[in-house]
């Protein structure tokens, strides 16, 4: 049988989403972009995408913290493109702070964009994976849907929240032709980090690169950062045939971090 793998990867004009969403392109999968940038700015991104990949996906702006704006952006999908088959909830922010001085509105913010926004997504697309008897959700989890961190309350919650979600859902579809997986990534070079950066680089008094292999270091083995088109591969191959019984999997991709 063959299925249109039409992928959704939210939060894919920057960082890990957008190097799924190449990596996706390039090989073959139609992409829908989305994220919170303006139409016009979603829009370069397209024209770049069809002048790299030749073919020009759809860019919905929409913020999924709110249920009712992702409810619209589903619907909008369904009837101007098409059925999702691959959703890559990716979409993610990050704020640390002590759990006694985290502020609710940040704790708040958090869980809806990191967790339930997910699940939102969810519930709308597999309807239609259902139907078409094939479909694929990666949720972008991390190493800290595994382990915690100091400092981390809302993430580790969210992301950890992430990993059981995707395993429910692993359970009640893998007789469906679906498999949800979790993919965790250890520390990535991507503009979620610039804040932890800084402020490694402000507490150690190093540079803004010094600060960088000093973060490595404080937590996984392998001396680098996870490259955002390494994680793409791995979403790649969760797409494919030969990934049709890996599911409800939490993977981390994060040079040795959780091994300790
Ligand atoms: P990034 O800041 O580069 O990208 C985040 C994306 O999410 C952007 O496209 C942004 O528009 C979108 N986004 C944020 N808030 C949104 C909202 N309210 N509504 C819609 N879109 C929103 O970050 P990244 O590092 O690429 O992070 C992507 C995912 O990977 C996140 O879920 C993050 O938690 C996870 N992750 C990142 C790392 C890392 O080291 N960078 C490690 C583990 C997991």
């Amino acid at each position: 049988m063959s299925v249109r793998k039409l992928a959704l990867v939210t939060g894919s004009t920057s960082g890990i989403g957008l190097a799924i969403a190449e990596v996706f392109a390039r090989n073959g999968i139609e992409v829908i972009l989305h994220g919170l940038e303006s139409i016009a700015e979603g829009e370069e991104l397209t024209e770049r995408f069809e002048r790299d990949y030749g073919v020009r996906p759809h860019y919905y702006q929409c913020d999924v913290s709110r249920s009712s704006e992702v409810e619209k952006m589903m619907a909008r999908i369904a009837s101007e493109v098409g059925q999702i088959t691959v959703l890559v909830n990716n979409a993610g922010i990050q704020f640390t702070a002590p759990i006694h001085e985290f502020p609710p509105d940040k704790w708040d913010k958090i869980i809806a964009i990191n967790l339930s926004a997910a699940y939102h997504a969810m519930r709308l697309a597999l309807p239609g994976m259902q139907e078409q008897g094939w479909g694929r959700i990666i949720n972008i989890s991390s190493v800290h849907g595994l382990v915690a961190s100091v400092n981390k309350a809302a993430y580790c919650a969210a992301k950890h929240g992430l990993v059981g979600l995707t395993r429910v859902t692993a359970l009640e579809t893998a007789a469906q032709g679906i498999t949800a997986n979790c993919i965790c990534p250890g520390w990535t070079d991507t503009p979620l980090l610039n804040d932890q950066l800084m402020a490694f680089a402000r507490e150690h008094n190093t540079s803004f690169d010094e600060a960088k292999q000093g973060l490595i270091s404080s937590k996984a083995p392998y001396p680098d950062f996870v490259a955002p088109s390494e994680i793409g591969e791995l979403a790649l191959f969760l797409c494919s045939d030969a990934a049709r019984a890996i599911t409800g999997t939490a993977m981390p991709i994060d040079g040795g971090w959780t091994a300790h």
